[in-house]
């Protein structure tokens, strides 16, 4: 246990280091440039991660990954998520380190061929379409999305938004009714794979972020879906077993989003307390002189290391019993954390004044691009009615309705 430990302890120190020397001097092209423009560099980079044993930290070995678990994998997420180029390079991004996970544990020998093992190599980028702007996202039964059956296919329409990184994807996850009969609303919808290529698949626009469209793995789609013919076998899992795969990925998701978001945190935190110990108000009186800033820094350390802990109990109690088991824990951080980083990013950035608020730091970023951190993967209010029915049953009272 303490050997163990001590390797994953050696391992993070390794990982920091890479990440200073090698991703960190490449932010500012992407800041400036955008992904495209530091994609070449960062292949390199993914070729030097492979040859140091680090590639898909989350994967089994035999998958070429590092077979670390659920909580080992949190610590290294958190080092990742030091810099918006961590996870990409290692191979552990979102969405793909989902649907590599999807397709591992419940794809079909010949979707593993075709899809995974790519996936897995780092060969392929993948998307995942469930959310349409015409339906509440916060309520994922209700899609109009549909996939009928003709001969051995199935016929995709529909209308999707916020198709992250959909922007040369190979192959999209589309959510999708099959079942529009089955009186249980969770068992309506199934995964079928859409290669983009399929004709009928149709990547509308790159949806502006906050004044930023971003492109390639840096970019949320939106996407149309007309008639779109691929095969029945193309399907992931059971007939109208959509709803309960999407759960089972989230799970663990919500683990990957709360270490990279607290690793986005010390981040921040680093260049607050640098900036705060550098910047002088005065000759010979820096920033971090003054009382507001001193509490900020203090209340800053004490929520990050609050947060930590709550992911890593999270992750903890998915490991000994299970996701399911775990739902209070995984909603609890899902709100919790994205708050903690929110709020640590705001006082980061304030701390830098002018310069906060322009692309010479990863911070505007990270701003931009994170308030979404309250809203995507179930907003902060669906996580907390979770939490409180849980706590209510206890009570006798049943607030589900
Ligand atoms: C950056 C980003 C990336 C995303 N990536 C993907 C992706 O790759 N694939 C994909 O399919 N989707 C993706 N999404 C979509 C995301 O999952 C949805 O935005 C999310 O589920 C919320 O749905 P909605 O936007 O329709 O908001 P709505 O459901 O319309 O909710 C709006 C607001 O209402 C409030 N609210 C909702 N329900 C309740 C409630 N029960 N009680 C009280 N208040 C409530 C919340 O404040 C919520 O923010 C992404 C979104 C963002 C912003």
């Amino acid at each position: 246990m303490r050997a163990s430990r001590e390797i994953l302890m050696s391992l993070i120190a390794d990982l920091h280091t890479f990440i200073e020397e090698h991703l960190l001097p490449l932010e500012a092209t992407l800041l400036q440039n955008g992904f495209r423009a530091v994609l070449p560099a960062l292949n390199e980079k993914r070729r030097l991660v492979r040859q140091r044993g680090w590639w898909a930290p989350h994967l089994p070995t035999e998958f070429g990954g590092m077979g670390l678990p659920l909580t080992g994998f949190a610590r290294v997420s958190e080092e990742l998520g030091r810099t918006p180029l961590g996870h990409f390079v290692f191979n552990c991004q979102a969405p793909d380190i989902g649907n590599m996970e999807l397709l591992m544990t419940h794809g079909t020998p010949e979707q593993k061929e075709r899809y995974f093992l790519p996936l897995a190599r780092g060969e392929i980028r993948s998307c995942f379409a469930m959310t349409e702007p015409e339906h509440a996202g916060s309520n994922p039964v209700w899609l109009s999305t549909t996939a009928v059956k003709d001969g051995a296919d199935y016929i995709l329409n529909g209308h999707k938004w916020f198709t992250s990184a959909a922007d040369g994807a190979a192959f999209a996850i589309v959510m999708a009714v099959t079942n529009p009969e089955s009186p249980a609303p969770h068992q309506r919808a199934s995964q079928i794979i859409v290669p983009l290529e399929t004709p009928g698949f149709r990547l509308v626009r790159n949806i502006k972020l906050m004044g930023e469209a971003g492109e390639d793995y840096l970019s949320h789609a939106e996407v149309l879906l007309e008639n779109c013919r691929v095969p029945q076998t193309n399907r992931i899992g059971a007939e109208g077993a959509g709803f309960a795969l999407a759960q089972e990925r989230l799970g663990p998701g919500r683990i990957h989003h709360g270490m990279r978001w607290i690793g986005i945190s010390e981040r921040a935190f680093e260049l607050m307390c640098r900036r705060a110990a550098t910047r002088e108000i005065a000759p010979g009186r820096p920033l971090a002189t003054r009382q507001a800033i001193q509490h900020w820094i203090a209340e800053c350390r004490a929520e990050i290391n609050a947060a930590r802990l709550l992911v890593l109990d999270a992750a903890r109690k998915i490991e000994e019993t299970s996701a399911h088991s775990a739902r209070v824990e995984i909603s609890i951080i899902k709100f919790y954390v994205a708050n903690v980083l929110q709020r640590v990013l705001d006082r980061a950035l304030q701390v830098h004044g002018a310069l906060g608020v322009t692309d010479d730091t990863v911070l505007s970023f990270w701003y931009r691009h994170e308030r979404a951190a309250r809203i995507y993967d179930g907003a902060d209010e669906v996580h907390k009615n979770v939490v409180a029915r849980h706590i209510l049953k206890g009570y006798g009272v049943d607030i589900s309705s």
